[in-house]
């Protein structure tokens, strides 16, 4: 080899390991980045999955404190409704409320008054009177107001030492009782030390545990909305209040979180470890996932922050990162390995053909130059006859040393090589043997008598006489270096096919002169072929290529061919045995060129694309993954478009709202939402648009499909793409009913008699104040009636308190038969019940009335073995517009009259009338 060509052979092998280089660099930064990118997608998944954790975890926290403001507002109820709440009235009430099982973590409900200072020498005395010998306000000292802690439940251990106490005397207790003052609605303070919590009243100081008090007013006259602060400030009666730790107040509500993420609370909008009021006050290290916000409690802002722990960041699954590097580490090795072997076959072809040409010109000059016959031998064969005649280049070329033209024909023979022989003999019987034929070429192997093993080539013509086989002339050269180089070479082919075909490529190897193609077996079975049933006409290749997609492979093919492009690479569809059309990456190069540029020779590769596509689903699948998450959330989670129409809506909701999937789909959440609801709604998503607030959270009615309404507490927030415009909003959706029916529970305890269902003195009260409003607008009266069982003691006493509450209860469903739904009946307490008829014409119709329900109760009552024919005593008071009259005055005269009856020897009915009241039976 020349220097030339060493330089040129040189360059080949380093353009050929710099591909490789590239190919590998790039193809591990590939891998690299698409494992960094899945980490990075898992990250991201979990933390919005560590979002939506917190976003439940903080409405529980927020539900449960409201829940909590129930208590003080059924108190308040109690207060409001009577003047005067006796210690043990109170004690029954906060006994019935359940503390320990529905309200953990409330250490007390009590009620705070505002003592003024002329009237504290009373108070004192009074509290005294009442069994505490020692009382005081503490403490000590001047102040401008006074209030005292006057009833505290349950009465017991260290709620006793706060008897007395003077909360406004204390900052922080002062502040949220002022705010509740002002605003009428329920307040909780900023993190107090509690008495509870201290050993005994000195060392308050040392308490670390975060204790809080929600207060709620108590006014002279039930505050409205409308009245002003300053008749609020000045009908202040006192406080009903609950004490309580933030610590038991969650205790087992956050259990589900265990391990998963550290929540703390703060009081404030900052992280600030004096006003901590949940959790503990250093902060995790090394947390991956932290999240903090600020929402409105119950008057207070509170910081809720989140870290998340070992067992929430494990749950960050690489799988799918992993998955993709490795699958791109396998196809950046198969790609090297091909470009390698391509690079390393293409140097070595353009090589040969170099010296091919090389030779060729070489031998042409040779034999045209007799002369310089070294390496060519002519050969003369008489056919038929015992020897050939041939020259000097003959004899060395078999090496046989000696100068003899001419060789006896077996000679000849045996110093072929014997594997050749056969084949060589017959060919040439063939040629010789067909007229039609009078040229042969010929290759074959000889043993030289050095042992040297030659391969020849000859080519020749026979020279036929009038049509019989005459002299056989013939041109041998040696074509050993041709012939080993072609054998390496297919060593080396036969190498990478291996290699590619290992990696589950099929190797395709198209000898374009022969039209012909060459496919491994792989390759065939790709398409589900067997090798022999594979065509290896190039024309059935393409007419298996989909007809979208074969103008762009010849286009591509062709562009390979003219050398247009140095490597042919396309992705398409191919028909495979079974009709299916199956994606495949093919791709391929020109090894062999002939010396006028044209392409002789292109060996390819053929891949399977089902793994590419799996690396696609793969990415996918992340987004399936968010979708299961989506799915299974325990609460309706739906993505809603700008219009309200639902786009997409999880299991959780059709089942909240009792529509399926697809009904849901085909409306909006306007025509779901409660009418009396839609206007917030509505205002807050306007806002949301608008940019005003980042997303809103309610308690809203929905109406289901079966037309029920229920309570729901919604948390929107708005998704907008790069540009900032708004997509769509992410609701989550709660199904609240049940802690809405425990509230109304809670509601009824505190305007419901419990033993009869009836409404209690306040609503009743409420009732009557209506009608009197009512009244003197219609010009309308109405008639108030006391009523009082006969001589119900004895039933108690005789068949005990049970058979005594069934009595009431009967008396009561009898009474109601009675009267009109207008009508109220109400139950006082004991025997003693209250009506008040709305609507009636005169005192005449109202005692009528009132003894056709002193009939009703009469009729025999059966309980078990016992029959009872209960007699009852009513008193009539009747109200004539526009008289001017209050309540307590109308009671007044219907409780005299009802006197009247008692001691006219009961069972009867009297209306005040005038000054007095008349017996009317
Ligand atoms: P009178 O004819 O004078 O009304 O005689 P009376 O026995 O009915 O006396 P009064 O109305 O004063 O008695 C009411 C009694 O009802 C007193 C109390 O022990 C009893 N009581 C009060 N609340 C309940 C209750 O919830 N259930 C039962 N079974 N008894 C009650
Ligand atoms: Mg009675």
């Amino acid at each position: 080899m020349d220097k030339n060509t060493m330089q040129s052979l040189m360059r080949q092998y380093s353009q050929a390991l710099i591909i490789v280089l590239f190919t590998l660099m790039t193809g591990f930064g590939t891998s690299y980045v698409l494992y960094d990118k899945g980490k990075a997608l898992a990250k991201q998944q979990l933390e919005a999955e560590f979002e939506i954790e917190f976003r439940e975890l903080k409405a529980r926290v927020v539900n449960k404190v409201s829940a909590y403001q129930q208590v003080l507002r059924a108190a308040q109820g109690l207060f409001e409704a009577s003047d005067d709440v006796t210690r043990d009235e109170f004690r029954i009430f906060v006994s019935k409320l359940k503390l320990d099982q529905f309200y953990p973590g409330i250490q007390g409900v009590g009620l705070s008054k505002v003592v003024p200072a002329d009237r504290m020498q009373d108070h004192l005395e009074a509290m005294r009177a009442e069994g505490f010998p020692d009382y005081a306000v503490l403490p000590e000292g001047e102040r401008e107001m006074y209030t005292a802690i006057v009833y505290l439940e349950p009465f017991t251990g260290k709620n006793i030492r706060a008897l007395g106490f003077d909360m406004y005397s204390e900052a922080r207790r002062r502040e949220a009782m002022q705010t509740a003052r002002d605003s009428g609605e329920p307040v909780i303070s900023g993190r107090v030390k509690l008495f509870q919590d201290s050993a005994d009243a000195q060392d308050v100081e040392q308490i670390t545990e975060a204790g809080i008090l929600m207060y709620l007013p108590l006014y002279d006259i039930p505050v409205e909305e409308r009245y002003s602060v300053t008749e609020r400030r000045e009908s202040l009666r006192g406080w009903v209040y609950a004490v309580f730790r933030v610590k038991d107040l969650l205790r087992g509500e956050l259990d589900r979180y265990n391990g998963m993420m550290k929540l703390r609370i703060f009081d404030g909008e900052e992280v600030n470890t004096d006003e901590l009021m949940y959790g503990e006050s250093t902060r995790l290290e090394r947390a991956v996932y932290t999240v903090q916000r600020t929402m409105d409690v119950a008057g207070r802002k509170w910081l809720f922050k989140a870290d998340s722990m070992p067992e929430f960041e494990a749950k960050l699954d690489l799988r799918l990162a992993n998955r993709n590097a490795s699958a791109a580490v396998i196809v950046t090795l198969l790609f090297a390995t091909l470009f390698g072997f391509i690079s390393v076959s293409r140097t070595n072809a353009i090589i040969r053909a170099r010296e091919m040409t090389e030779a060729f010109n070489q031998s042409q000059e040779r034999l045209k130059l007799a002369n310089d016959a070294a390496q060519i031998g002519i050969s003369d064969w008489l056919i038929g006859s015992d020897s050939v005649f041939w020259d000097e280049g003959m004899n060395e070329l078999y090496e046989l040393g000696t100068s003899e033209t001419a060789i006896p024909v077996s000679s000849w023979q045996s110093l072929v090589h014997k594997d050749d022989r056969q084949r060589v003999l017959s060919e040439l019987r063939a040629v010789i043997a067909n007229p039609q034929h009078s040229r042969f070429n010929m290759q074959f192997r000889i043993n030289t008598p050095s042992g040297q093993r030659k391969m020849l080539r000859s080519v020749g013509e026979i020279h036929r006489h009038e049509g019989h086989a005459g002299r056989l002339i013939a041109v041998n050269y040696d074509i050993t270096d041709e012939w080993q180089y072609q054998v390496q070479l297919a060593e080396t082919e036969a190498r990478w096919r291996h290699a590619l075909e290992g990696v589950g490529d099929g190797v395709w190897d198209w000898s374009i002169p022969e039209h012909r193609v060459t496919f491994s077996a792989p390759l065939a079975h790709m398409l589900g072929y067997t090798t022999q049933e594979f065509s290896q006409n190039p024309d059935d290749w393409t007419a298996r290529v989909h007809p979208d997609d074969r103008p762009e492979v010849l286009r591509s093919i062709s562009a390979m061919l003219s050398n247009a492009e140095p490597n042919y690479r396309s992705v398409h569809r191919q028909l495979c045995k079974d009709g299916h059309w199956k994606w495949l990456l093919v791709r391929g190069v020109v090894v062999e060129w002939n010396s006028k540029g044209k392409a002789i020779r292109a060996v390819g590769t053929q891949t399977d694309m089902t793994q590419q596509k799996t690396l696609e689903l793969a990415l996918l699948q992340s987004e399936a993954q968010f979708r299961d998450a989506f799915e299974t959330a325990p609460i309706g989670m739906a993505l809603v478009g700008l219009h309200g129409e639902w786009i997409d809506v999880n299991h959780a909701l059709c089942q909240i709202l009792g529509y399926s999937e697809s009904e849901l789909l085909q409306r909006t959440f306007m025509e779901l939402t409660h009418p009396d609801d839609l206007g917030l709604d509505l205002e807050q998503v306007r806002r949301l648009i608008s940019g005003e607030i980042r997303h809103y959270q309610m308690e809203k009615r929905y109406l289901t499909k079966s037309g029920d309404v229920i309570y729901a507490l919604l948390s929107v927030s708005l998704v907008r793409n790069s540009e900032g415009q708004p997509v769509h909003f992410v609701s989550q959706i709660e199904d609240i009913s049940a802690r809405k029916q425990e509230e109304e529970r809670i509601r009824t305890l505190a305007f419901y008699d419990v033993l009869t269902g009836l409404p209690n003195r306040r609503l009743f009260e409420e009732r009557l104040r209506y009608n009197f409003i009512r009244s003197r607008r219609d010009k309308q009266p109405f008639a108030l009636m006391f009523v009082d069982l006969d001589h119900f003691k004895a039933i108690n006493d005789t068949h005990g308190h049970d058979a005594g509450d069934e009595v009431i209860k009967y008396a009561a469903r009898q009474m109601l038969k009675g009267l009109r739904a207008s009508d109220t009946l109400s139950r006082f307490g004991g025997d003693e019940f209250v009506v008040l008829l709305s609507e009636v014409k005169d005192a005449n119709t109202a005692v009528k009335v009132a003894q056709h329900l002193g009939q009703l109760v009469a009729e025999t009552f059966s309980l078990g073995d016992l029959q009872f024919n209960l007699t009852m005593s009513v008193g009539v008071a009747m109200y004539q517009p526009p008289a001017d009259e209050d309540i307590q005055s109308l009671m007044k005269k219907a409780d005299t009259a009802l006197y009247q009856v008692k001691a006219a020897g009961r069972n009867g009915v009297a209306l005040f009338e005038g000054t007095d009241p008349q017996a009317a039976q």
